[in-house]
């Protein structure tokens, strides 16, 4: 059963030169590129994407981080692309939760500088994908 995801390489990862990193490890795992841009980040596109943590201390910042800089935004498309890319990507933390082997086990160590994003859930990807690929 495939289903689509919403993968961001954020500022950090783009800036690290780890672009081609994440999409060959998408890549690897059988999943599918169907949607890729290099984007600079609106104010209101961070503020809609990240609505759910609106009210948590860190939204500000984590706004002006992913204003910051250019995001490469990918749709993924695959078996269980949904979680199979939450697992790519390893938990928020990269030291306390992702795992070595993980991309943020592997290059990150800051919660907030966490390299990319990948969709929660079935509605989130929907949404996210609706957000940020409104034509596709
Ligand atoms: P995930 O990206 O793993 O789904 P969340 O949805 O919980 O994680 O958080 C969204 C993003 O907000 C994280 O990827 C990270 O960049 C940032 N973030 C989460 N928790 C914190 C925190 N405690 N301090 C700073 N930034 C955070
Ligand atoms: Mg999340």
């Amino acid at each position: 059963m495939s289903e689509r995801t919403l993968v961001l390489v954020k500022p950090d990862g783009v800036s690290r030169g780890l672009v081609g990193e994440v999409i060959s490890r998408i890549e690897r795992k059988g999943l599918s590129l169907v949607a890729l841009e290099l984007k600079h980040v609106s104010r209101e596109l961070a503020e809609q994407h990240y609505a759910e943590h609106a009210e948590r201390p860190f939204f500000g910042s984590l706004v002006e981080f992913i204003t910051g800089g250019p995001v490469v935004a990918i749709v993924v498309e695959g078996v269980r692309a949904i979680a199979a890319f939450r697992q790519l990507a390893g938990g928020t933390d990269p030291v306390e939760k992702a795992v070595p082997g993980s991309i943020r086990g592997d290059f990150g160590t800051e919660v907030q500088y966490n390299l990319v994003h990948g969709s929660d859930s079935p509605d989130s990807a929907k949404r996210e994908i609706d957000l940020w690929f409104p034509n596709l």
